[in-house]
């Protein structure tokens, strides 16, 4: 049930003193529609009003306040000209007061003769008479303390105004809760925060500019409550899912003994870790839910082979989903290449079978004659049903919404699930975003891999590029020329790609290639056949080789218009060369109008070839919506919160989510009751209803 005492937050807008149909549509348009999304509209400036009780000593060039009274009213001698209206203060020194387009009823209303009035603006001096144009403020004496002192500020939009904002605001938090604590005394104690109410109250009064930094105790605290909500519901989905019981999946190894004699190559340490997390989870009769995160390159898709194997021989089938249909025939052929000997049955499910043979793989799949089916979004299709869905593997899981990783999940029998990614993703991203999975990491490389040679330059310089390539060709490598994207217009990439292709062939002739993403499949497919068997050696292609193609014997990776990519996508596409034994370099050219923040980014590359710290760097610089490319990024919109700013907090935030949970995952314990209401606050229903009654 939802707690009566935030009942007064859910209240509209025009509940509010002096809040008309009007207003309330523009601050429902620009805030939102409750006194709730008004408490997290903190301002973002300060505004400095001294008062002075004469013009003696008042600061020129300064808002000040102080009382007039007034001496003539000057009405405009010519259409053009302003309206002036002199007043003196108590010791009778000189001030006026300046109108453009001033109306003469309405001024003389608000400033009668030989009236005392409270004005607030800027002083000025004119000439060698002190001014004050369009005061602020025009009132009675009694305003005096609402226009002196440090003002908050608030970012607004068209026909909201400062102050009657400010009243509104006021207003807001005469009506908000005083809410029982849920912060452990511990923490209020180590930072020295105040209550919610309190704080909520502070960040909206600052006094310095040091209030409005993210790092203010105000706002740190109020930034904590909102990521101890966030970490706390997705521990409770956590528990909710894996609460569910899942299969206990018992390997025989009799299969794998074979799949390992196949493999051509030793795994590294770090894969047999991953391995061994994944058994255990598999094993555990609870549900597995785990992210597997790995730089490109770092041999994720064997993972993927080794525990579907281990799923099949328990005696479930295994699905893995990828998203194109490049990677899924890849994954197909090397499952097929290192399975050799066994009698698995894998099926490559694929967007443009024929009726006859979709309906084959269908019933095969039903019948559990497959073991594994390897696909694309063509899995998804209703009518693929499996017999005895029990794993799921999801390759570069940020290329697919939630909704598709659940319709996968849901062909099974809550099967355990594996999703795996290629995007590093700091830890307070993934903290946020993957908070309901466990999280593995690949970090080692495996051994045989040589540095890449990262080199910027200009595309001014081009001519060179050309000649360096044809030393290239000359020692029989391969090269990836990667054509720039333009805010991800299908054409226009194109366009530019022909361009390139055209440029390119006058070169090198048949030995250049193109790809790109209009091409059907089985185009694209013989022309990367081409590239990695035949005679292609320049590879021209507007970004669909980003995602796990794998040519061995290509060296050289050029990407032209670098600037315009993310640099989690540079680092993906330079992931496709350093595969072989010989040393391969990338090349990024960049626009010679290139902003120097552009150019730093860029920099990020030639440093390091380590994916986590480029994505730590990416997110400084780009800020977190960016990051994964991708408008479905999944990352929750936090209101004072920033994964920026308060990445400690988050981290924190995490621990003690966990620390609650374990000890009262009801949260019914007096101590950790309070923590419902936060998860009220902050909207977090769903999870409040796994806590269940109590
Ligand atoms: P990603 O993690 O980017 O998906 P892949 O799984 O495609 O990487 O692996 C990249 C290449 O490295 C593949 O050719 C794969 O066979 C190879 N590989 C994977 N693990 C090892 C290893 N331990 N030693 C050598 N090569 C490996
Ligand atoms: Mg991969």
């Amino acid at each position: 049930m939802y707690p009566s005492i935030l009942l007064p937050l859910r209240a509209p807008l025009q509940t509010l003193p002096h809040v008309g149909p009007k207003t309330a549509e523009r601050l429902t348009q620009f805030i939102g529609p409750r006194l709730w999304n008004l408490c997290w509209h903190l301002p973002d400036r300060l505004e400095t009003r001294t008062y002075h009780d004469t013009l003696q000593g008042a600061p020129l060039n300064h808002l000040i306040t102080l009382p007039i009274t007034t001496v003539a009213h000057y009405p405009p001698e010519r259409r053009t000209g302003p309206y002036k209206i002199l007043c003196k203060d108590q010791n009778g020194a000189l001030l006026t007061l300046i109108f453009f387009h001033g109306r003469a009823p309405y001024l003389q209303q608000m400033l009668p003769l030989d009236q005392q009035r409270l004005v607030s603006g800027l002083l000025e001096n004119k000439g060698g008479s002190l001014q004050m144009a369009h005061p602020d403020h025009i009132g009675f004496l009694t305003t005096r303390e609402k226009w002196t002192g440090v003002l908050p500020l608030y970012g607004l939009t068209a026909g909201l105004y400062q102050k009657s904002f400010q009243d509104i605001m006021e207003a807001v938090l005469k009506a908000v809760p005083v809410l029982p604590e849920w912060i452990s005394p511990a923490l209020l104690e180590r930072f020295q925060w105040k209550s919610w109410r309190d704080s909520l109250v502070e960040a909206h009064h600052p006094k310095t500019l040091a209030d409005l930094e993210p790092t203010s105790p105000a706002r740190e605290r109020l930034a904590f409550d909102e990521l101890l909500a966030h970490q706390l519901s997705m521990g409770l989905l956590r528990r909710h899912h894996t609460r569910q019981k899942g299969v206990s999946l018992q390997k025989t190894g009799i299969l794998e003994s074979t799949v390992d004699a196949n493999i051509p190559f030793a795994l590294t340490q770090n894969q047999k870790d991953v391995l061994k997390d994944i058994e255990t989870d598999m094993q555990s009769d609870s549900r597995m839910l785990r992210l597997l995160q790995g730089d490109v390159g770092s041999g994720k898709t064997v993972v993927a082979l080794k525990s579907m194997v281990q799923a099949v021989e328990s005696g479930v089938q295994a699905a893995l989903l990828a998203p194109t249909e490049l990677l899924a025939r890849q994954h197909y052929q090397m499952f097929q290449d290192f399975t050799k000997g066994t009698d698995l049955n894998i099926g490559l499910f694929l967007g443009h079978l024929t009726s006859k043979e979709k309906k084959e793989l269908q019933q095969d799949l039903e019948s559990g004659h497959l073991d594994m089916a390897i696909g694309t979004h063509a899995l998804l299709e209703d009518p693929i049903i499996f017999k005895n869905l029990g794993f799921v593997v999801i390759d570069e899981q940020h290329r697919f919404g939630v909704n598709q990783r659940l319709k996968l999940m849901e062909k099974g029998n809550t099967p355990d699930v594996l999703v795996m990614t290629a995007t590093p993703i700091p830890r307070s991203l993934s903290l946020t975003t993957y908070g309901e999975l466990s999280l593995s990491l690949l970090k080692e490389k495996p051994a045989n891999r040589l540095p890449i040679q990262t080199t910027l330059i200009s595309l001014a310089r081009i001519q060179e590029v050309h000649e360096g390539l044809k030393r290239i060709m000359e020692t029989g490598e391969k090269v990836y020329w990667v054509c720039p994207l333009i805010e991800e217009s299908e054409t226009l990439d194109l366009g530019h790609a022909t361009a390139r292709f055209e440029i390119l062939q006058k070169l090198f002739g048949d030995a250049v290639g193109w790809i790109h993403g209009r091409m059907g499949a089985e185009e694209k497919e013989s022309v990367l056949t081409a590239f990695k068997t035949g005679h292609i050696k320049i590879l021209v292609s507007t970004t669909v080789v980003e995602v796990g193609v794998h040519v061995g014997d290509a060296t050289v990776m050029v990407v032209e218009h670098a600037e315009r990519f993310g640099l989690a996508q540079l680092h993906q596409l330079r992931g496709r060369v350093g595969r072989g034994d010989r040393p391969s370099s990338c090349l990024l050219l960049y626009d010679p109008k290139l902003s120097p923040l552009a150019k730093q980014r860029l920099k990020v590359m030639r440093e390091t070839e380590d994916g986590f710290y480029i994505a730590e760097k990416d997110l400084r610089l780009r800020g977190s919506g960016e990051l994964l490319g991708t408008k479905q990024s999944g990352l929750p919109n936090f209101h004072v919160a920033s994964i920026l700013d308060h990445e400690e907090l988050l981290v924190l935030a995490s621990q003690e989510a966990r620390r609650v949970l374990e000890e009262d995952p009801a949260l019914s314990t007096p101590i950790y009751k309070p923590l419902r209401i936060l998860l009220h606050l902050f909207q977090q229903e769903k999870a409040v209803a796994y806590l269940g009654a109590g």
